[in-house]
C-alpha cells in the first residue's frame, strides 16, 4: 500500500540462495559434516520464511576446465575415479561417496553462477549453502572434509574475468589452508583468515604472509581457545578492515564456517549468531565501499545444527542488509513470520 523507495536505497538486497538436494547426497555415514547439517538450515529459513522472494540464479557443475583453475588436473581426474569405484576415505577426516565428487563439483559451480551473478548485477549477494565444504582442499588433495575449494574457483573464476582484486574473508574456526596454498603467490586475492590456533590443520600463523608477489597478500590471524564476539569484532576493526579497505577488492567472498560459534562441538571459542551477524555486516560495509557491494558467502564448516542455522539466518539476514528482521529471524521459535511482511 504504502509508496517505497527502491530496497537499494533502503540498503536491502535480495541476496541469492544456492541449494540443492544434490549437496546432500554427499554421504559420510556418521561423520559431524553431514547431511542433517543442510536439512537443518532448510529448516530454519523455510520456518522463518526467508526462501521467497530472492532471485533465482540456475547453476550446474563445474565443468574440470574451471576445478583446474585451482586443481590439479591429476588430483581432479583421481578423485573421480575414486568416487566413481565407491569412493572411501582420502584421509582419516574426508570421506568421498559415489555421489561426492558430483556434490562437490556442483558446490563450485553453484559458486562460478554466483560470482557470474553479482558481476552482471542479477544478484550482488550470494550466499552457497553447499557441502562439502571446500577450505581446507589445497590444489593439489581433498584433507579436512573438503573436496574442492569452492571459494579458491570462485576467486579464480572472478580472476578469469577480468577482475583484478578479489578479497576472501575466512572466518572458519580452522585455518583455510587450501585457500591460502591456491593464492599464495599472487597479489590479486587477499586472503584474510582468523581463527583458534593452536587447531587442525595446523598451518596459519601470523608469518605466514605470502611469497613473491604475493607477499603481504595473506594475512593471518589465529587466536587462542574462547575468543567471542567482542575479541573477533576487534580483530576485524583492528586488523581486517584496515588491510581489506586498503586492498579496495572488486569483489568480496566470505568463506563462512560456523564452527567458531560458542556451542560448536569441534571448536573451542565462543562466537554467537549475533557476533557472525555484526562481521557479515563489515564485511558487506567493505564490498559497498569499493565492489559495488559484491559479496559471495560459502558455507564452510559448523557442526551443531542449531547453532549454524540460527547463524546462517544471521549472516543472511545481514547480507540482505535487513537488521530490522534480525531480532524476529532470530527468535528461537514461530520465527516472528507475522511480522517480517515489511517489504
Ligand atoms: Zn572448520
Amino acid at each position: 500500500m504504502t509508496t517505497r523507495p527502491p530496497d537499494r536505497q533502503l540498503g536491502r538486497e535480495r541476496t541469492a540462495l544456492f541449494r540443492s538436494l544434490t549437496f546432500r547426497e554427499h554421504d559420510t555415514g556418521g561423520h559431524p559434516e553431514n547431511a542433517g547439517r543442510l536439512v537443518a538450515i532448510d529448516t530454519a529459513l523455510e520456518r522463518l520464511d526467508l526462501l521467497e522472494g530472492r532471485p533465482d540464479i540456475p547453476f550446474s557443475a563445474a565443468p574440470d576446465e574451471v576445478l583446474a583453475r585451482v586443481h590439479d588436473p591429476r588430483y581432479i581426474a583421481g578423485l573421480r575415479e575414486f568416487s566413481m569405484q565407491g569412493g572411501g576415505w582420502l584421509d582419516a577426516d574426508t570421506a568421498v561417496s559415489p555421489r561426492s565428487v558430483d556434490a562437490a563439483a556442483l558446490a563450485a559451480g553453484a559458486g562460478v553462477a554466483a560470482v557470474d551473478a553479482a558481476l552482471e548485477g542479477r544478484a550482488r549477494r550470494g550466499f552457497v549453502l553447499a557441502r562439502p565444504p571446500g577450505h581446507h582442499a589445497t590444489p593439489s588433495r581433498g584433507m579436512g572434509f573438503c573436496l574442492f575449494n569452492t571459494a579458491a574457483v570462485a576467486a579464480a573464476h572472478a580472476l578469469d574475468r577480468g577482475l583484478d582484486r578479489v578479497l576472501i574473508v575466512d572466518w572458519d574456526v580452522h585455518h583455510g589452508n587450501g585457500t591460502q596454498d591456491a593464492f599464495y603467490q599472487t597479489d590479486q586475492v587477499l586472503f584474510c583468515s582468523i581463527h583458534q590456533w593452536p587447531l587442525y590443520p595446523g598451518t596459519g600463523a601470523a608469518s605466514e604472509r605470502g611469497t613473491g608477489r604475493g607477499a603481504g597478500y595473506t594475512l593471518n590471524v589465529p587466536l587462542p581457545p574462547g575468543a567471542n564476539d567482542d575479541a573477533y569484532t576487534e580483530v576485524f576493526d583492528q586488523i581486517i578492515l584496515p588491510a581489506a579497505n586498503a586492498f579496495r577488492p572488486r569483489l568480496v567472498l566470505i568463506s563462512a564456517g560456523f564452527d567458531a560459534h560458542a556451542n560448536d562441538p569441534l571448536g573451542s571459542m565462543q562466537v554467537t549468531e549475533l557476533g557472525f551477524n555484526d562481521l557479515t555486516r563489515r564485511v558487506v560495509q567493505v564490498a559497498e565501499e569499493h565492489a559495488d557491494g559484491r559479496v559471495v558467502a560459502f558455507l564452510e564448516g559448523g557442526y551443531d545444527p542449531a547453532a549454524l542455522a540460527a547463524s546462517v539466518v544471521a549472516t543472511l539476514v545481514a547480507l540482505d542488509g535487513d537488521g530490522a528482521s534480525l531480532a524476529n529471524a532470530l527468535r528461537p521459535e514461530d520465527g516472528g513470520t507475522e511480522t517480517r511482511h515489511d517489504e
